[in-house]
């Protein structure tokens, strides 16, 4: 396969069409990988000729995602550049000066037929069977130019030849080559005047010299109409990479729209603008979309944009389709994660905590949650249920829950006294200096270490699953926890007065 020794000009050209998923974040990233690994550049086009699936807000959301996954452009709509508009439809004369070009040396006609105003939905039946018969085939172009100019409507269609065959080549798929008669007479240009995907993405590459397109593979089945339009216009091509597709997560076909929306019932979204609130980090989306139909070798799985920049190939890339595996995002998620600096991290999952509706003002508390959280989350929204407690005012145990195993809520409250007392009487609070002690504890009442610690953790933190318990008191701090227990024990006394 053909790794440019050049630097390589690569477009990421998405339909604002809907919410972008997935496949097309992994094809922005190959061919941003592929970009920033030669010193060459990655372009964002806008192909939005197909008016009548555009969606508003499409366009921004898929700008946003591909800011939040780190893939930087370098020329774009926004951005501009010295090959632009990157806006298919604000390029509509060039489009037609070429669609002209092809008319005048015959490879391509004017069509006047009704049915080519059902242009969205024709057939491959209708289009073969429009080749056979359209009279704008036999038009000479001067008849055809005294019919346009008489308001007639039309469309513009490749002159698609009867005979021969045409080879079209994919780096990594090898040669693919079709017989001339199973093609038909496409549609170039539609009634509105504006060109199709076809002809704007071969003007358009050309124009903007990519030197590799890679692309969904779902345009192989109309791979050999574009290889004809570039032999029209007498262009050379880029090179052609087409990966896989996605199959659904149990590996049974390809992703639908309705799956797409049973997957979000779940939990789960293939929509790269839902992942960032899901928990996942930029990091580990890219880490796993890289994997997907790409591997370094056999064994290595950790990489970060930069690495993947250093050791993406296109001689790895697999044409086979691999079902979408969302336990490996979070795998990834969390090897991330660890990896992240703890002031990062704090930073990270500080509007998490925001959002679940707590005050986050004490800089140093938040850092020290990151700290002991950074080895317990798959993904960050997991920290306001994790780790809320600690920004709480007050919290509430549930009575029950501070009697321990076993025990009556008498000597639960008795525990809990002399708890209290202990830690109140410690010269310094830590790890050290209390972990003993409140062993030895537990064996002058008889009791478990697992009595004590229980009651800790759930008069500090209400919770049955919490970071380890000297770490949780150390951030609390000693004054807040004093009060927690002191209002666990308030609880314990209403309970026996109830016995
Ligand atoms: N606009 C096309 C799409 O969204 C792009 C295909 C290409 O990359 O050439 O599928």
């Amino acid at each position: 396969m053909t790794q440019p020794s050049q630097p390589a000009r690569v477009r990421f050209a998405p339909s604002p069409t809907g919410r972008t998923h997935l496949g097309s974040g992994r094809t922005a990233l190959y061919n941003y990988l592929l970009a920033r690994q030669t010193g060459g550049q990655f372009i964002l086009r806008i192909e939005d000729t197909d008016q009548k699936r555009y969606v508003p807000g499409a366009e921004e959301e898929l700008m946003e995602s591909l800011r939040w996954l780190g893939l930087d452009w370098d020329e774009g709509p926004d951005v501009g550049g010295p090959y632009g508009p990157y806006r298919q439809t604000e390029r509509k004369s060039i489009y037609q000066k070429y669609a002209r070009q092809l008319i005048e040396n015959g490879q391509a006609y004017y069509c006047f037929c009704p049915t080519t105003k059902a242009e969205e939905a024709e057939s491959p039946q209708q289009r073969r069977q429009h080749r056979e018969l359209c009279p704008g085939r036999d038009l000479t172009l001067n008849e055809a130019d005294a019919r346009r100019s008489s308001g007639e409507e039309h469309v513009i269609r490749f002159r698609m030849p009867f005979e021969g065959s045409i080879t079209v080549s994919d780096a990594m798929r090898g040669d693919i080559s079709v017989e001339n008669s199973t093609l038909d007479d496409y549609i170039l240009v539609k009634s509105n005047g504006l060109p199709v995907y076809h002809l704007a993405v071969v003007i358009d590459d050309h124009l903007m010299e990519i030197t590799h397109a890679i692309r969904t593979s779902e345009w192989l089945p109309t791979f050999p109409l574009h290889g004809h339009i570039y032999n029209a216009l007498g262009w050379d091509q880029p090179i052609w990479v087409h990966p896989s597709i996605f199959l659904k997560p149990d590996g049974k076909g390809k992703m639908s729209k309705r799956d797409s929306e049973a997957l979000l019932e779940e939990g789960k979204s293939i929509f790269l603008g839902d992942f960032k609130d899901m928990g996942y980090l930029p990091e580990a989306v890219v880490n796993w979309m890289a994997l997907i139909g790409w591997s370094y070798d056999d064994k290595t799985e950790f990489f970060t944009l930069e690495n993947l920049i250093e050791k993406f190939s296109l001689e790895k890339l697999s044409p086979a389709p691999a079902a979408i595996n969302f336990s490996k995002l979070d795998h990834f998620n969390g090897l991330h994660i660890r990896e992240l600096d703890s002031t990062d991290l704090a930073k990270r999952i500080k509007p998490y905590f925001e959002v679940a509706g707590y005050t986050v003002d004490d800089e140093d508390k938040l850092q020290q949650i990151a700290e002991t959280l950074q080895v317990r989350m798959a993904t960050l929204d997991e920290a306001p249920e994790k780790a809320g407690f600690f920004f709480k005012d007050e919290i509430h145990p549930e009575p029950e829950s501070l009697i321990g195993k076993k025990m009556t809520a008498f000597a639960s409250l008795e525990m809990a006294t002399r708890i209290y007392e202990l830690i109140a009487a410690l010269p310094d609070f830590s790890e050290e200096t209390a972990n003993q002690p409140l062993r030895d504890l537990a064996v002058e009442l008889g009791l478990k270490a697992g009595h004590v610690f229980g009651f800790l953790r759930n008069a500090i933190t209400t919770q049955k699953v919490s970071p380890p318990i000297f770490e949780t008191m150390t951030i609390v701090g000693r004054e807040k926890v004093l009060e927690r227990i002191e209002n666990a024990i308030a609880t314990l006394e209403k309970l026996t007065q109830n016995d």
